[in-house]
């Protein structure tokens, strides 16, 4: 690589435009909020991403029943790939030759890896964990495979991923706190291993996670060994794993103003739009969430109207758009009795009209909140945007 091509590539960086909402700042764009959205902009090696952004999840080097080309068309500036699914199906190496993630599923722009800790949990049968990493055998074909803090951030590598994140363990939920405190200084040790792993690229960066559970104490233990070892960004993991909502909303207010002020935040796993929309108020920058495009799989729509289920008959006639405030494709070329036929025949094109116009759906709530942010007028937005979605759907025809 020559040096103006080095040159041509920015640092990875991380800027706040504008803040609103209660704060306290030191003074300058990055200082540091201790609460309240804010509006910011990332800069990697791959392209700007405008927060608070959501990161549509293309678990298989794909946005299922999406092509790239329309997941940028609905406003999409990163999308997130999953590090256990890739390394056993088709192969981190073999993505590798084939020019790396981005390359390979053809989307130009900004990629996040998340470490495959989470899935690892979740989906592979006979794990076992031991200081050094997780063994587990592959939910695909039963073949045994080792992550460790140093190979997840390798297969990272492997795939391109702009933003690496840190290898941890998902604190289940309920845990005592003995469990919570054992299971984050895990994450911790894991974390400095994962820095120590990373290998520093012009516009790349490698997230730190934070755990603890539902235990202010921990979280602030972890927050604090996380800003010691350094990160590009911070990630609030171990959240949206089942407890109430109100906790979840309790750990944000209690973490966030702990965070670095000109450092990326991100939610990771969350949400529905009310939790979005609540996490933005309280200072979260990214999000990722597959309900947008699972849900497009089963016939649920979200709406400015709230949650509308295509498949109930009441949608049988009726040549209203699924949502009159969209441009989608969707909303603009088919009725609402044009998708509850395509669900109802099981035919293809009703999934994909959906997950459009739901991954549609979440980019507009996110543009929103930019912009109510930029104008200082993020609670109202907030508050429109909810009593919207609570209203429920329009009456039937
Ligand atoms: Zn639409």
């Amino acid at each position: 690589m020559t040096t103006d091509d080095t040159a041509a590539i920015p640092d990875f960086a991380f800027t706040v435009l504008a803040t609103d909402g209660s704060l306290a700042t030191d003074g300058g764009p990055s200082a540091r909020a201790t609460s309240g959205g804010r509006l910011g902009r990332l800069t990697t090696a791959h392209g700007e991403i405008d927060t608070p952004a959501f990161m549509p999840v293309g678990t298989a080097a794909t946005v299922k029943a999406m092509r790239p080309e329309s997941v940028a068309a609905t406003g999409a500036q990163i999308v997130l790939g999953n590090t256990y699914h890739l390394m056993l199906r088709p192969g981190a190496e073999r993505v590798a030759r084939l020019g790396g993630l981005r390359a390979f599923m053809a989307w130009p722009g900004p990629v996040l890896t998340d470490s495959g800790g989470f899935q690892v949990m979740s989906l592979a049968q006979l794990r076992r964990m031991d200081e050094d990493g997780v063994t587990f055998q592959s939910h695909i074909d039963g073949s045994r495979h080792r992550l460790t803090p140093e190979r997840s951030v390798e297969i990272q590598h492997l795939l391109g991923a702009t933003i690496t994140m840190a290898f941890d363990e998902c604190t289940p939920y309920p845990a005592t706190e003995e469990q919570a405190a054992a299971s984050m200084r895990l994450s911790m040790r894991w974390a400095e291993r994962c820095r120590a792993a990373f290998v520093e690229r012009p516009g790349h960066a490698l997230f730190g996670i934070v755990q603890g559970g539902v235990y202010p104490d921990l979280r602030r233990e972890s927050v604090a060994a996380l800003t010691s070892i350094g990160f590009h960004g911070y990630a609030i993991g171990g959240l949206a794993v089942g407890e109430p909502h109100d906790e979840m909303l309790a750990m944000l207010e209690h973490t966030t103003p702990l965070l670095p002020g000109d450092r990326p935040r991100y939610l990771m796993g969350v949400g529905r739009p009310q939790d979005i929309i609540a996490a933005v108020l309280r200072g979260v920058d990214m999000f990722d969430c597959v309900m947008p495009t699972r849900s497009g799989r089963t016939a649920q729509a979200f709406t400015r109207r709230g949650t509308v289920n295509l498949r109930n008959a009441r949608h049988a006639e009726d040549p209203r758009p699924l949502d009159e405030g969209c441009s989608c494709p969707c909303c603009r070329g088919h009725s609402r009795a044009y998708l509850h036929h395509l669900i109802r025949a099981g035919e293809i094109l009703g999934p994909m009209l959906l997950t459009w116009h739901n991954l549609q759906y979440y980019q507009d709530l996110m543009r929103g909140l930019r912009g109510a942010i930029a104008e200082g007028r993020l609670a109202a937005f907030a508050a429109d945007t909810l009593a919207g979605y609570e209203a429920g759907d329009v009456e039937p025809v």
